[in-house]
């Protein structure tokens, strides 16, 4: 069996995509998965919250997209997490401009997983809240896209340019590419707003929105400076819960494609 392989992706910034990345990654790794998680933002947020100091890498994701080494050279085990992580940090941001006059400068990253996929049963890719070539490598390397996304105004308007996108990569680049399924994170129930965004969402996107919901906990703002995920610090918490669920539907809904294929 080969990696079900994530990107986690909404250009938008702030919306819950490192922290669905690491507490996802957490959650699938205490369900017994064989999990990878790439940090493909220079912010190194993902590097961060999993435990690992992205000021003194002396290998990145960045060296893999340009091919100077390999995804299996370069990952370290996150340990408050349980899975491992290919890091990244600042340096990253200079990949856009050197990948730009590489061959294949959209399928590197895809490219660069094919050796390491075989080891893991999920391949989660954090993408940076742009459209630009590194999200482009997620979208490439990636057999669908989890979104998310704050029940929030704006929220809606920004979907249309990812969509369109994700139907351009497909059309042009991989043909496979599905969105795996829009997920409503730092949701305030009492909101009036957000409860009405949810609603139209759940008309738009219908089986494509995550019957589990990520309310908005402190907990989970809090752990990243402890360097770990809130599923690994409080189990117990509301935040904790939701992903644990998240991951329990993700699983379930592949056991049924599975099934009907
Ligand atoms: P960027 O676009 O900058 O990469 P992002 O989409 O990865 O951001 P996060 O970094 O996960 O978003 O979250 C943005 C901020 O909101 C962080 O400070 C995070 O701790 C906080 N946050 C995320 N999810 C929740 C939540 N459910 N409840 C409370 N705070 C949250
Ligand atoms: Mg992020």
């Amino acid at each position: 069996m080969m990696a079900r392989i994530l990107a986690i992706a909404n250009q938008k910034g702030g919306v819950g995509k490192t922290t669905t990345s690491v507490n996802l990654a957490a959650s699938l790794a205490g369900a017994g998965k064989r999990v990878l998680l790439i940090d493909l933002d220079p912010q190194g947020n993902a590097t961060m919250g999993s435990g690992i100091d992205k000021r003194n890498l002396e290998n990145s994701v960045y060296q893999v997209l340009l091919g100077l080494t390999t995804a299996q050279a370069v990952r370290q085990k996150s340990e408050s997490g349980g899975y491992d992580l290919v890091p990244a940090n600042r340096e990253l941001a200079g990949a856009e401009v050197e990948m730009v006059g590489l061959d294949n400068r959209e399928t590197r990253l895809k490219s660069a997983l094919v050796s390491v996929a075989a080891e893991y049963d999920f391949i989660l890719l954090d993408c940076p809240p742009a459209l630009n070539l590194l999200t482009l490598n997620g979208l490439v390397a990636a057999e669908a896209v989890m979104i998310p996304m704050q029940c929030e105004y704006y929220a809606l308007e920004g979907l249309s340019d990812l969509v369109e996108t994700i139907r351009k990569v497909r059309k042009h680049l991989n043909p496979q590419l599905e969105i795996e399924g829009l997920l409503r994170t730092m949701y305030d129930p009492r909101n009036s707003l957000a409860q009405q965004v949810s609603a139209q969402l759940q008309q738009h996107f219908g089986d494509k929105l995550y019957e589990t919901i990520i309310p908005r906990n402190v907990r989970l703002a809090e752990a990243p400076s402890y360097g770990a995920p809130a599923v690994s610090l409080d189990n117990a918490c509301k935040g904790s819960q939701a992903y644990v669920a998240l991951a329990v539907e993700l699983l379930s809904r592949s056991v049924s494609v599975a099934a009907a294929v």
